[in-house]
C-alpha cells in the first residue's frame, strides 16, 4: 500500500545505458508519473549509480520538484541507506 494515496504498489522500471532497473511505484504514480504522488515511489538503498542518476535527471525536469524534495541532496547519500519514500 502506498502511504501517499493508499493504492497498491506495482513494479516499475527505468532504463539506463540499455539496462533495466526496477523499483516500486503506486498506481497513481504509475499512471501520472513519478511526481503524481508524494509517496508513490520506493527505491532501495545502495542503488546502482546509473539508477540514481536517472532519478535525479527525472527530478530536474519540469514537474519533478516533488520527487527532487524526496531525494537526498547528493546522489552519493544513497549508499548510506537514506530512506526514500
Ligand atoms: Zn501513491
Amino acid at each position: 500500500m502506498c502511504a501517499g494515496c493508499g493504492q497498491s504498489m506495482v513494479p516499475g522500471y527505468t532504463t539506463k545505458n540499455g539496462r533495466r532497473y526496477c523499483y516500486y511505484v503506486c498506481r497513481t504514480a504509475q499512471k501520472g508519473g513519478a511526481t503524481a504522488c508524494a509517496g508513490g515511489m520506493i527505491v532501495g538503498p545502495r542503488m546502482e549509480s546509473a539508477v540514481v542518476g536517472a532519478l535525479y535527471e527525472l527530478a530536474d525536469q519540469p514537474g519533478g520538484e516533488t520527487l527532487r524534495q524526496r531525494l537526498p541532496a547528493e546522489p552519493a547519500q544513497f549508499d548510506e541507506g537514506a530512506p526514500v519514500g
